[in-house]
């Protein structure tokens, strides 16, 4: 998993041309809109995890590759897109490049997900699964409390209940996806790493323990 890296091939200027932002509490009018193309701007890997209900995935691995998903895109049969993003920066961008491409209108969710989650009731949610953020947390839910995801320490995936009971997933050091990739060096070094955190943590645990019977 990369890091929130707001890039595109193209020159973008948002000062140029902004899509119109909508507010999360308005924003599940424009999901149940049919007219509206609704775009999930962030990664492959991110909208695996969770996503609007009925949100299209341009199915990409960084964003620059979105403007090879916009380019399949014809304006005149979508009319009205609709962008969201994890924190509402990555879609600024994405928005003013779609208005120079002839989309007649461009909207996009303000605060992004995040904000959505915190302002809408769980109750009235079009958000389905968890939301990745860039922290330790890995994915938040919708009551924005950590998710059941964690992080593999060989590939950065995050990483499910299933991704953990398979085979190739070795705790602090590999799943199935970077198993077969890593090296025995970085193995060696990832093994290393998570028996000195597993003592330290068991320390601490003591250090506690102590305290709590003192
Ligand atoms: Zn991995």
């Amino acid at each position: 998993m990369k890091p929130e890296i707001v890039t595109m091939r193209q020159a973008v200027d948002p000062t140029v041309k902004v899509g119109t932002y909508v507010e999360p509490s308005d924003w599940n009018a424009v999901v149940d809109d049919p007219d509206v193309l609704v775009i999930d701007t962030r990664n492959r890997e991110e909208v695996e995890l969770g996503t609007f209900r009925g949100a299209a995935d341009p199915g990409t691995e960084a964003f620059t590759e979105f403007a090879d998903y916009v380019a399949t895109l014809d304006p005149h049969e979508h009319p009205t897109v609709a962008m969201f993003c994890t924190g509402g920066i990555r879609c600024e961008k994405a928005s003013s490049y779609l208005l120079d491409q002839g989309f007649e209108e461009v909207l996009h969710l303000k605060g992004g997900i995040l904000q959505y989650l915190e302002d809408v009731d769980p109750a009235d949610s079009r958000w389905e699964g968890e939301c990745f953020v860039f922290d330790d947390r890995v994915t938040v839910d919708h009551a924005l409390q950590p998710g059941g995801y964690t992080l593999c320490r060989g590939c950065r995936a995050p990483l499910s209940d299933d991704d953990r009971l398979d085979p190739a997933f070795e705790e602090g050091v590999s799943c199935r996806r970077c198993a077969a990739e890593l090296t025995d060096d970085r193995r060696r070094r990832l093994r290393e790493r998570h028996r000195q955190e597993t003592l330290a943590r068991e320390r601490g645990d003591r250090h506690i323990g102590r305290r709590d019977s003192a």
